[in-house]
């Protein structure tokens, strides 16, 4: 097949993707991305077509300056970022019946929280996120969430809490989610149980959407951008690969993919896939949940809400507008509400804030879109020991980036830009 034929293909216009572009053809290579939805930026989403125009992000939103990658992009490009307003006040619901008090636990368990907070300690502390986490005999934290605070002899309402509260940074139930991945986000904010709260929902967010910096590294470098352009295989021949898509094909001399996790086994790769990389993508990840957008009424105009035995696990108030209060929810497992039923979302929101009335709801079913298959990474308990190594191999001339494949934020913006990085680097030392 006679193919122009470009130095490198990626597949996937997500943070990692343009990032990868950007510093490729800032290096003088010539790219083409090929990315399947009609707009970049992947699993973030910026939209101001919903609620009147107030920009929402359906994905990702909170950074922390902390995460070295995306705050060097930001700073690069005087991207606009405004600091979390901190909550006045917690609101702390015990399976839907909210606690007037202002500690989650009753006094006689306040020993239960110390020892729970001493314990989180005790386990960040064991990990070098500089490092693999599957070098470090570890496996004893590559357990489910829920099996984690038993081994750890939490009790009470901490034990719930602290249960709920992993779920939450996962997006994952307590019976999948890797317990070792939440403790890799203690880790990496220094061990500090703060700075695991402040990179959950209280960081930066983007004044402009998270479009602003997605749209600023798309413009950088001068690739080609396909969109509405999905991959379906990828063929490997002696001196070249041929990337085929619907409506046509692209021949490149090396290919670099950063599809999530769960898409990677549909695309057809020839030869195969390594078996690692099939089987993790048959399991998928565990980040199964979902991000809920409502506007309330009689809720409080700084409701911050945690929960346990809810249906969504965080209720946070993100703003006041005329209609009501703009409330951000999430739900570990996308089953547990319906985030497009607005009497179902109005149930949840009313364990938190029983007078609630919601107006109105906004949610992407990540979970059940053909180019995502899930929310944000969080690893199943077991998979970074079995396959943390080979998510970010390279077989043959076909390299792979997304921020599955980074060693520090695998569930965030930071690491897509970092896998980005780090592929664009790996694949300029061999062309
Ligand atoms: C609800 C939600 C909330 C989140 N909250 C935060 C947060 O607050 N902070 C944070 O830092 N991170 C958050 N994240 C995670 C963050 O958005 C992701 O980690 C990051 O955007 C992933 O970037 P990526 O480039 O690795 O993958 P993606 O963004 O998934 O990019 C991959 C791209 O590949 C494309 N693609 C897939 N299959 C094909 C194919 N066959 N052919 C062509 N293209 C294809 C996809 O359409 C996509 O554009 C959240 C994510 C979600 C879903």
């Amino acid at each position: 097949m006679d193919l122009p034929e470009v130095d490198v293909a990626i597949v996937g216009a997500g943070f990692a993707g343009l990032t990868a572009a950007r510093d490729l053809g800032e290096a003088g290579r010539t790219v083409c991305v090929l990315e399947a939805r009609d707009r970049i930026g992947g699993r973030t989403w910026y939209r101001t077509d919903l609620f009147d125009g107030i920009g929402l992000e359906m994905g990702g939103t909170w950074i922390v300056p902390e995460q070295a990658f995306v705050s060097a992009e930001v700073r690069r490009y005087g991207i606009a970022v405004a600091d979390s307003e901190l909550p006045h006040r917690m609101t702390w619901s015990d399976q839907g019946k909210v606690l007037e008090s202002l500690m989650p636990v009753p006094p006689a368990e306040l020993g239960d929280l110390e020892h729970a907070v001493r314990a989180l300690v005790a386990a960040g502390a064991r990990l070098d996120v500089d490092r693999p986490l599957s070098e470090q005999d570890l496996v004893d934290l590559d357990v489910p969430i829920r099996q984690w605070a038993r081994d750890a002899g939490l009790r009470g309402n901490a034990r719930e809490l602290l249960i709920s509260w992993f779920c939450g940074c996962g997006n994952a139930s307590a019976e999948t989610g890797s317990a070792l991945d939440i403790l890799r986000w203690l880790a990496a904010m220094g061990n500090s149980v703060w700075g695991m709260v402040r990179a959950s929902v209280l960081g930066q967010t983007f004044v402009d959407g998270t479009a602003s910096l997605a749209t600023a590294l798309a413009e950088d470098g001068g690739a080609e951008i396909r969109l509405s352009t999905p991959v379906r295989s990828v063929r490997q021949e002696a001196d070249r690969v041929v990337v085929g898509h619907d409506g046509g094909a692209v021949a490149a001399r090396r290919v670099l993919v950063t599809v999530p996790i769960g898409v990677l086994r549909h695309v057809d790769f020839q030869p195969a896939l390594s078996p690692a990389k099939l089987a993790v993508s048959t399991e998928n990840h565990a980040g199964q949940g979902q991000k809920v957008w409502a506007i309330a009424r009689n809720v409080p105009h700084d409701l911050s809400g945690y929960g346990w035995g809810t249906a969504f696990d965080y209720v946070g108030a993100m703003g006041t507008r005329p209609d009501g209060v703009l409330l951000v929810c999430f739900a570990p497992e996308h089953d547990r509400v319906d985030g497009t039923d607005r009497v179902a979302v109005q149930c949840a929101v009313r364990e938190f804030a029983p007078d609630a009335e919601v107006v109105a709801t906004a949610t992407h079913q990540w979970v059940d879109d053909e180019w995502s298959r899930g929310t944000w990474t969080t690893f199943r308990a077991g998979q970074i020991s079995r396959y943390e190594k080979d998510l970010g191999a390279r077989e043959g001339r076909v390299h792979f980036a997304g921020a599955h494949t980074a060693r520090r934020w695998p569930g965030f913006i930071d690491g897509a830009i970092d896998s980005g990085r780090r592929a664009a680097a790996e694949l300029l030392e061999v062309l």
